[in-house]
């Protein structure tokens, strides 16, 4: 079976030869172990900082070694009572064909009740992080305005639709091309534009011209110094991601107004999706019904095989994906 090694730590963006495609055994099961046999690999843009050698709320790749991140499959061989063989599972060992682990690391989804790259997805981390972040973590109200960066993007579409649904005046989204910001449209986003066109500030306030209550940030840098602008007295700012510097190589100066949080007496809270993980049953629940009823839809790009999960994290980085970049194994 095969593998997707670290071969080398980037400086900057990273390149093919920052991986190794590896051939190994599959190890023999220990008692309470499962084989696994993976359909599709997340491509995440936290895996970026995991290649790097800095201490984290995640310990880094190891050189020579797979790399991780989450994945689904289906169980092909079992030592474990509790999964048995057929079962289709989430867990994470992705970045490889077949993986090997104990039973109680793996959680078993129903695969009839959705696809199974959608627990990758919408009704997995993604779609937890979307909800998490914009209801506990910007503690979202009906009536706000919402703007969200990298809205395009597997974590802000569905920040916008969710917002959408939950009765938000208006949604704004930015991304980074004209066919993204078309897609939005077509989500029910009320105004999205391209970051690209001009300054970010200029684009925000011609979108939102009565200000935002809401930013979900997945971006950081300019995109927070426009949306601590635009913000309405008593904004709230869920700091998810700052994927704008995920390949710097130097600090970035941006946002440059943070006194801007006095007078309007704004809140930041940064947050990790594990924060709420005891809320993910009720929250695969209210997805769930959301995805039935057509009120969210959630676009995929799926590259395929695992010798095209290296230049997957490399475009995905780049903005090469819309919605949830995956890899099919
Ligand atoms: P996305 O699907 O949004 O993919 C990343 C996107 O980032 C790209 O498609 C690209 O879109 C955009 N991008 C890349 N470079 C830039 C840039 N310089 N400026 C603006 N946009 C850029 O990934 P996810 O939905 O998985 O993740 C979104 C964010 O959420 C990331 O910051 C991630 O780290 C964070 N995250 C945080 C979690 C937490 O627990 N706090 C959990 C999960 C994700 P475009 O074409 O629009 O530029």
């Amino acid at each position: 079976t095969r593998e997707i090694h670290l071969a080398s730590r980037p400086h900057g963006e990273p390149t093919a030869d920052d991986f190794e495609l590896a051939e190994v055994d599959v190890p023999a099961l220990d008692e309470g172990e499962v084989l696994v046999a993976n359909h599709y690999m997340s491509v995440d843009p936290y895996m970026r900082g995991r290649m790097n050698d800095t201490k984290s709320y995640v310990p880094p790749f190891r050189i020579g070694a797979p790399l991780e991140g989450g994945a689904v499959g289906e169980v092909l061989a079992s030592t474990s009572d509790r999964v048995p063989v057929g079962s289709t599972v989430l867990h994470g060992l992705g970045w490889r064909e077949h993986a090997v682990l104990s039973a109680d690391k793996v959680k078993v989804v129903d695969a009839s009740l959705a696809p199974e790259s959608a627990y990758l997805g919408a009704l997995g981390m993604t779609g937890l992080t979307a909800w998490g972040g914009l209801t506990r973590a910007a503690a979202f109200q009906p009536g706000d305005a919402v703007f969200v960066s990298g809205a395009a993007g597997a974590v802000g579409s569905i920040v916008g639709q969710i917002a959408k649904v939950s009765g938000a005046s208006r949604v704004v989204g930015s991304a980074g091309s004209p066919e993204k910001v078309a897609r939005l449209l077509e989500l029910g986003f009320d105004a999205a534009f391209d970051y690209h066109d001009g300054p970010v500030a200029q684009s925000l306030k011609d979108a939102a011209p009565d200000g935002i209550d809401v930013y979900f940030d997945n971006v950081g840098g300019e995109h927070l110094e426009a949306a601590l602008s635009a913000m309405n007295v008593f904004g709230r700012v869920a700091v998810c991601g700052a994927i704008s510097q995920y390949n710097a190589t130097a600090p970035t100066p941006a946002p440059r107004n943070l006194a801007l949080l006095i007078g309007k007496q704004l809140t930041l809270r940064g947050f990790l999706v594990k924060e709420y993980a005891d809320l993910s049953a009720e929250f695969a629940e209210l997805m769930a019904g959301w995805l039935a009823d057509g009120s969210i839809t959630f676009d995929e790009t799926v590259r395929e095989g695992l010798d095209q999960a290296p230049q997957a994290l490399i475009d995905l980085l780049r903005g090469g994906n819309t919605g949830k970049m995956l890899v099919r194994l």
